[in-house]
Parts: structure tokens; sequence; C-alpha cells
């Protein structure tokens, strides 16, 4: 079996995961690399930033595939001062390509957001936004027993990398929760999509203080749900890299091509500590200070 070239990983990325697929202002595909450079090794990481090229080049990868694109907003200049252009500069001078598969990765059947609600205990879901469609971003589908909201955010707390801020949760430890949608990275675009579905519980990332109160705000009008579980941008992605690499693999193993995949070693994460009220001098805990404060919705 022979290595595949640069060319012929694109190939195959883009049959799993379409191009077509991306959002409008998406810039996933090859960033840069020789296309006719055989590739022994792909390392798949979340982010494209210095500690990660860094890494293929150690670890041999001739090409570093990434869920985000480097030059997602554009770029006039790289010069290796830059912290993008230094990014390019040490991919191309080490001869590692460098390959997004972003928003079309999101949507695309065995995705991201399959990944996440696979990891919430969902098997059966649907894409959130084009409901009925086989691709689309964000899933829905229903777990086989009702949890509780709690039990939930503990599941995927065990199965996410684990990251400084861990997880936030909105609504009570108790509420029952069968029906769950998710969105794999920032997701706060997608309330009313979540709604729609009636789902239970709202899995993504990155919520703010707004879209979050506003949609608690709204879900209190209906008996509380969807209630949210905000985890680590990161690590709600790189639940996908595992899967995304097999099947690539497997892709170019059925067009007689052998190339060995790895998964990044590095929580790119962008926090590195929380720091936690103490609540009462002797306690480690915060639940004195929320008893003292209790939050509105219970
Ligand atoms: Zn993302």
């Amino acid at each position: 079996m022979t290595h595949p070239t640069i060319d012929d990983v694109v190939r195959a990325a883009h049959e799993l995961w379409p191009l077509g697929l991306q959002e409008p202002w998406d810039a996933s595909g090859l960033i840069c690399g020789r296309g006719s450079r055989p590739v022994p090794a792909i390392l798949f990481a979340v982010d494209a930033v210095a500690a990660t090229a860094e890494e293929a080049v150690e670890r041999g990868a001739g090409l570093l595939l990434t869920h985000h694109p480097l030059l997602l907003r554009g770029a006039k200049f790289l010069p290796d001062s830059s912290d993008k252009g230094a990014v390019i500069h040490k991919l191309i001078e080490n001869r590692v390509g460098l390959l997004a598969a972003h928003t079309n990765a999101d949507s695309a059947v065995g995705g991201v957001s399959d990944a996440l609600i696979r990891a919430c205990g969902v098997e059966d879901a649907e894409p959130l936004v084009d409901a009925g469609e086989p691709t689309g971003i964000g899933r829905v589908g229903e777990l086989p027993e009702p949890l509780p909201l709690e039990e939930l955010a503990r599941r995927l707390s065990d199965v996410l990398l684990p990251t400084a801020g861990g997880l936030r949760v909105a609504g009570p430890r108790d509420g029952v929760v069968r029906r769950v949608a998710v969105c794999g990275g920032a997701g706060d675009s997608l309330f009313d999509a979540v709604r729609e579905s009636r789902a239970d519980v709202y899995v993504t990332a990155d919520l703010r203080h707004h879209p979050a109160s506003e949609a608690r705000e709204r879900a209190l009008l209906q008996g509380g749900r969807p209630y949210l579980i905000d985890c680590s941008h990161f690590a709600s992605e790189q639940l996908w890299l595992e899967a995304a690499a097999a099947e690539l693999r497997g892709v170019l193993a059925a067009r007689g091509f052998e190339v060995e995949t790895m998964l990044s070693r590095l929580n790119t994460d962008p926090w590195d500590f929380v720091v936690r009220p103490e609540a009462h001098p002797g306690s480690a805990s915060t639940d004195a200070l929320a008893a003292e404060y209790p939050g509105q919705r219970g």
C-alpha cells in the first residue's frame, strides 16, 4: 500500500465532509500544502495554533487536519512575526499541509454534533436545523431513558476532555430530561430551532449572559425547559476527532492508501484556571453561598 498525497487526502475528506455543506461565511478546505506531497501520517486537532503546528512537525505528520480554519476572517499579511503567519511558516517550512473541516464537518453525518449527542447517550438523532434532512447544523434526539439534568451533565463531564471551566448548567439538578438538542461549539444562534425541537435540554458551548438569560426567561414561561448545559467549546468539538480519523482512514484504505492517523495530545481550550468564591471560611463548596443567594429558577 502506498501513502496518499495531500490531494488524495483532501478528496477523501471532502467526500466525508463535503465543502457544499459549509456555511457561507466559512473557510474550510486546504489552507496550505503541496498537493503532490505524500502523507504518511495525519495529525487531527481542534485548533491550528503554534503548539499544534509544532506537534504536527514533531510527530512526523505530513498533514495537520483541524476543525477550525486558520484564516476564517481573511488575512492580507502573514509574516512569521504574526500569530497566524508563524503557524503557516512552521507548517510550510517543515512540509506539513493544513486542512480545515469546519461547518462542513458540523453538518455532515457522523460529524461534530453527532459525536456530541452520542456522548450524551442519544443514538438516533436528526439535524436541529433542517430537521428531516440527513445533514444540517446541530442534532436532536431522545435518550433511551429519562435522566436527571445533573446526571446528564456528569455523564458529559466524564467523557469530555477536562478543561478549566468544566460545565455550567442552568436548570434544577433533578429536572428530568429525555429529549436532547446539541450543537458542538458556539450554538447561541440556534435557540429558535432548539425551542421548535421541544428539547428538554440544550447542550452547546460559549453561551454568553444575554442569550442564555433570555433563553431561560422564555423557557420559564413554558415550564422551565429547555435547560442549558454549557461546555468548553474546545472539548465539545474534540470529541469528534477520533471518529473523524477513523472515517478518513477508512475511505483512504478503500482506495488502497495507507496512512497513520494521530490525535493531538494538546488541550487548546484557551482557559487555564478558574477562581471560585470561598463561600464561608472553612468551606471549599459554593453550596452555602448558593443557599444565601438562591437562583431565581430553582
Ligand atoms: Zn468551533
